[in-house]
């Protein structure tokens, strides 16, 4: 097992050191890392491993069969070499601001409208989020920009931590995640926490304080079947 050194809050350390113990066609397994696997939603990190007097692009990165596993373009490294690893670090942090933006929206809306996020997508340069059951008017799209914007203006601290299961059924609200997806032996889970209150299991990373997130641009409002509403938002530093 990869010990994924971003966990459970440390978001924004850049540069690692490894071991490599497996390697395949294409792609190699560390023992530790800090390269954000593809999941929830949010794309995968890119970056470069370097060791002795060689280094790679690491390209893509995903978890397969239990194993992250870290794409590289060029040479792979021999198991148990020592490498030093390095992320992309606008492109994760693009993504850690636009994940926490995702995390205010689906909150305020299941709040206002009691909307419950079915699924999001997250990109660097903007994100999507669909919604069930519920159907916005451009009114309503304007209110939800407004109240998750007046959120972020507070600027809390995000707060990202190990929690039991049990605690987090009693703290989550109601329709926030269906727990019922996440395989019952993983105990505790990752949990990210918003004013204290938006108690939300995430793998995903995100920033320490509501105030990097910048200004939320909800920029589009598409129908996607009988009330389901798809949000799209980009961010303004
Ligand atoms: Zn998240």
């Amino acid at each position: 097992m990869t010990d994924m050194l971003y966990y459970p809050s440390n978001e924004y350390q850049k540069e690692f050191e490894a071991k490599v113990q497996g390697k395949g066609k294409d792609y190699v397994v560390l023992d530790r890392t800090l390269f954000y696997p593809e999941g929830g939603g949010q794309p995968y990190d890119t970056g470069e491993l370097k060791w002795r007097d060689e280094n790679a692009s690491v390209i893509k990165v995903k978890k397969k069969k239990g194993e992250i596993r870290h794409y590289i373009d060029g040479s792979l490294p021999e198991p148990d070499t020592v490498v030093k690893g390095k992320i992309n670090w606008d492109r994760r942090y693009n993504h850690m601001r636009m994940h926490s933006a995702q995390h205010i929206i689906s909150w305020i809306v299941l709040n206002m409208y009691n909307g419950q996020t079915a699924g999001n997508q997250i990109h660097e340069d903007y994100s999507r989020i669909d919604f069930e059951p519920v159907e916005f008017s451009s009114r309503d799209v304007e209110k939800i920009e407004q109240a998750s914007n007046a959120l972020i203006e507070k600027e809390l601290e995000v707060k990202k931590k190990e929690m039991a299961r049990e605690l987090i059924e009693k703290q989550m609200t109601e329709g926030r995640t269906n727990l019922e997806l996440i395989p019952s032996n993983i105990d505790p889970l990752r949990v990210v926490v918003i004013a204290d209150e938006d108690v939300c299991p995430c793998g995903g990373t995100h920033v320490d304080n509501l105030k990097e997130i910048g200004k939320i641009n909800i920029v589009n409002r598409k129908s996607k079947g009988a009330n389901v509403e798809r949000l799209e938002f980009k961010l303004e530093n």
